[in-house]
């Protein structure tokens, strides 16, 4: 999304743009795949700020893409709703502010107030964010960027179970409320408070159309090239880059949307500042997660228009990511998808949870991709038909009983 974006960007300012990408479908987390003849999304699963005049529909519409897009709105009652052990009741995150706070206070009557500055705030700190809003010039207060999010959720109210309420979509951020910077939290929710929008048929639609529409402005696009090495010319400057296959390709001006460690890794750390190479070295890597595709049988399941965020208990929204082995998944991300023959249900289910490296550490040295296949061998598909059936275990019991 980011290079592709970048690209379009550039070409639709009159540049001539090449864009370089390993994999055989464009779009990296965009990428959809198919399963008895259903779509799967792999990474986006929702979007906000599509309805007109907001952030990302002005985005989109800048890009040209806005118009050919197949969305369907998220319940406006609760796009997101967060359950904690085998309690039924589900806590919804309304589109809209007032919708917001109105939804949650049947929940919390006693809450208007705090819930009225909570939305007061994300909207403050969110205002103060030029390129999100697409007004003024890049300046970034430096006391929004310190805030913490754990502390200012604590400074709204002393209800615990509102609390995890209002954290409950942190899996959108790796789930480390006591870390992580407000407005990561604020950017975040903020997006789909103020619309909430599933694409029908995939995400990977967003990746089809921007190719589409750097192709017509005349920008090259080639998959199946793994850039695996940069060109420097004597004086330290970066003048082009050698694909796997031995391609190499020159430019003025380059931009690297991969992550950032493998960036260094092709830069050189010697290079580099050791100052920036250092902050670069002190981020921890984020929990990853395991995403569980489930196809249903027709008529088993009704269907529901919106994420269910499950946590075992109210004290785990605070550090999910840091899970037990034995008792995993004790939180997931559930979604459905609408059946195209009988809309009252489900055709199919994602369910997403919290996964640390060390689980995959022996496999660290495989990989297995459309563009290069490989076998991981037996011990990582047992692996994966556990975690799947653990999954479907807690599923069942959450929605059995
Ligand atoms: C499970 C999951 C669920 C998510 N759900 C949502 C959601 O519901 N809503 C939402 O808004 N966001 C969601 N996200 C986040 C969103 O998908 C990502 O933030 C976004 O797609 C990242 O885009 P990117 O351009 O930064 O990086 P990437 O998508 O990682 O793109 C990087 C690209 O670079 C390519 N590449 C890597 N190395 C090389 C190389 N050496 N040479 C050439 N190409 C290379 C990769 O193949 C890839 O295509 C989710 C993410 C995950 C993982």
């Amino acid at each position: 999304m980011g290079g592709l974006v970048s690209a379009l960007v550039l070409a639709k300012e009159g540049l001539k743009v090449c864009v370089l990408e390993k994999n055989n479908q464009y779009g990296g987390n965009l990428q959809t795949f198919s399963r008895d003849k259903l779509i799967f999304d792999t990474g986006v699963h929702y979007l906000g700020g599509l309805s007109e005049g907001q952030n990302l529909h002005r985005y989109f519409s800048y890009l040209g893409i806005m118009d050919d897009l197949q969305l369907q709105q998220m319940d406006p009652d609760g796009y997101d709703r967060i359950t904690f052990g085998y309690d039924q009741t589900e806590y919804p995150h309304a589109q809209g502010y007032d919708n917001f706070i109105e939804q949650l206070v049947k929940n919390f009557p006693d809450e208007r107030e705090n819930l009225q500055n909570y939305c007061e705030e994300i909207q403050r700190v969110c205002n103060q964010f030029p390129r999100y809003n697409l007004v003024g010039k890049d300046h970034y207060n430096e006391e929004v960027l310190h805030l913490n999010t754990k502390r200012f959720i604590e400074s709204i109210t002393p209800n615990r179970k509102l609390q995890s309420v209002l954290l409950g979509s942190n899996f959108l951020y790796a789930g480390d409320s006591e870390n992580v910077p407000f407005y990561v939290h604020a950017l975040t929710v903020n997006s789909y408070i103020q619309s909430a929008y599933k694409c029908v048929k995939g995400g990977s639609q967003i990746s089809k159309l921007l190719i589409k529409r750097l192709r017509e402005h005349g920008a090259e696009v080639h998959k199946h090239s793994e850039v695996s090495e940069f060109i420097f010319n004597d004086g330290n400057v970066l003048t082009g880059v050698r694909t796997k296959a031995g391609k190499e390709y020159f430019a003025e001006k380059f931009i690297s949307n991969i992550e950032i460690r493998s960036a260094i890794r092709l830069i050189g750390e010697n290079r580099l500042k050791k100052s920036f190479l250092n902050r670069i070295r002190s981020w921890e890597p984020v929990s990853s997660c395991f995403s569980v595709y489930l196809v249903l049988k027709p008529r088993t399941v009704q269907n529901f228009n919106y994420n269910l965020y499950h946590f075992s208990s109210e004290e785990s929204v605070w550090n999910a990511y840091r899970y037990r082995k034995d008792a995993w998944p004790e939180t997931y991300m559930l979604s459905s998808t609408q059946s195209k023959h009988n809309p009252d249900f489900a055709e199919s289910l994602t369910a997403i949870s919290y996964m640390d490296f060390e689980e995959v550490k022996e496999w660290q040295d495989t990989f297995n991709t459309f563009a290069e296949g490989h076998d991981r061998g037996g011990d990582y598909e047992t692996f994966k038909l556990e975690k799947a059936e653990k999954m479907i275990a807690a599923l069942e019991k959450k929605f059995l009983i």
